[in-house]
């Protein structure tokens, strides 16, 4: 058996019969598979792993997901906001720091008065680090015109996990109205790559009705769509959600772990030099999962720098960890653990990848 999965790993181009061999290796078949996606990771990234410090700054979202706990039905959520100061304040942290970059993430909102804030917030993140500190925004769907204006104005990479990537998964997870569009979730991700953003996608991992064969199409789409990042984590119930009804149909959490490791490690064959994030819901189920997934591939960690206060109310799922840490905390944790990893931090770069490099020169030629 692993003769096969052998002579899979040695192949340029994996099918969807492939991926789902690679899936469902065990023992001596998914050592080598890490073996694998841990050599291409030394070879074309290095051992090395960059931060982008996160700062979840509202939990307030128009969107009814039905996974997610911090949909707008969920009533048992104290729903905040940071002020611009915090939000300054927690970029400051970052860039005394050296972090490199930040992320802003929150629920989905579409109006005008929020567009012009994060305007002017990232124009002032970018004052205030003198233009040093990149900025990952992860705000959902907005126009093209929008997305236009935050790019304009300083943003240069966009995370929007697409979810799932079988259009019937994706209506058995999100309620059937025009808000929740599989088609304009895509649409958006191709206004992002067009405008010019390092463009980010990814799924949950282990979601109910899900298939082995929907998460072989999931990294086939990210190849096919040539992403710059990815984000894949674990899907984890929440109790205030619909979805949680359908706990009985779930693989263990330690079988969704193993999953997403293997998920990450494919990926990281099949795109071998874009950036990876180890997601933190890996930590929800394994106390060291960021760090293996650093291991077998991933090279990013979005260390949290929410104010500590505002932190458990932005639970996605059960069990969210570090939610009564500090920004400090979060640093020396995360400076040991990497160590663990046998990886180095590299301070005071964005860490871009070479794959964009390449693809936006090779946009440049039409
Ligand atoms: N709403 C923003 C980002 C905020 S949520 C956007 O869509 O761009 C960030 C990510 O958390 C989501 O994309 C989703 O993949 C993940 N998430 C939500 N609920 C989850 C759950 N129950 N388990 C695991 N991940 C979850």
């Amino acid at each position: 058996m692993a003769g096969n999965v052998n002579e899979i790993l040695k192949k340029e181009n994996f099918t969807k019969a492939d991926i789902i061999e690679l899936l469902l290796s065990r023992g001596e078949e998914k050592t080598l598979l890490f073996k694998k996606s841990a050599g291409i990771k030394e070879e074309y990234i290095g051992n090395k792993v960059w931060f982008r410090g996160l700062i979840e700054f509202s939990n307030v979202c128009g969107k009814d997901c039905l996974y997610c706990g911090i949909r707008k039905g969920n009533r048992n959520l104290v729903r905040y906001d940071l002020s611009d100061n915090e939000i300054l304040e927690a970029a400051s942290f970052a860039y005394k720091n050296r972090y490199g970059s930040i992320a802003l993430q929150s629920g989905e909102i579409e109006s005008t008065v929020s567009t012009n804030r994060i305007e002017n917030l990232l124009k002032r993140i970018k004052d205030l680090s003198k233009g040093e500190l990149g900025v990952t925004l992860s705000v959902g769907e907005q126009t093209p015109e929008v997305y236009m204006k935050w790019y304009e104005a300083g943003a240069h990479r966009y995370l929007l996990r697409v979810e799932a990537t079988n259009e019937e998964l994706y209506k058995k997870i999100h309620p059937d109205n025009p808000k929740h569009s599989f088609r304009r979730r895509l649409d958006c991700l191709k206004s992002l790559q067009d405008i010019g953003y390092q463009t980010g996608t990814g799924v949950m991992i282990g979601l109910p009705f899900q298939s082995y064969e929907d998460l072989a199409g999931d990294l086939l789409f990210m190849k096919e769509f040539n992403i710059d990042m990815c984000g894949m984590g674990p899907y984890i119930e929440h109790a205030d959600t619909p979805l949680a009804s359908h706990s009985e149909k779930l693989l263990p959490l330690t079988d969704r772990f193993d999953l997403t490791l293997k998920m990450i490690a494919i990926i990281r064959i099949m795109m071998k030099d874009i950036n990876i994030v180890a997601a933190t819901a890996l930590q929800a189920i394994d106390p060291v999962g960021r760090e293996k997934a650093i291991k077998i591939g991933a090279n990013i960690i979005m260390p949290n720098i929410t104010p500590g206060r505002y932190r458990d109310s932005y639970k996605l799922y059960n069990n969210k960890p570090c939610t009564d840490d500090s920004a400090e905390d979060c640093q020396n944790c995360l400076e040991a653990r990497i160590g663990l990893a046998d990886a180095e931090i590299i301070y005071g770069e964005w860490g871009d990848t070479a794959h964009y490099q390449k693809r936006r020169s090779g946009l440049k030629l039409f």
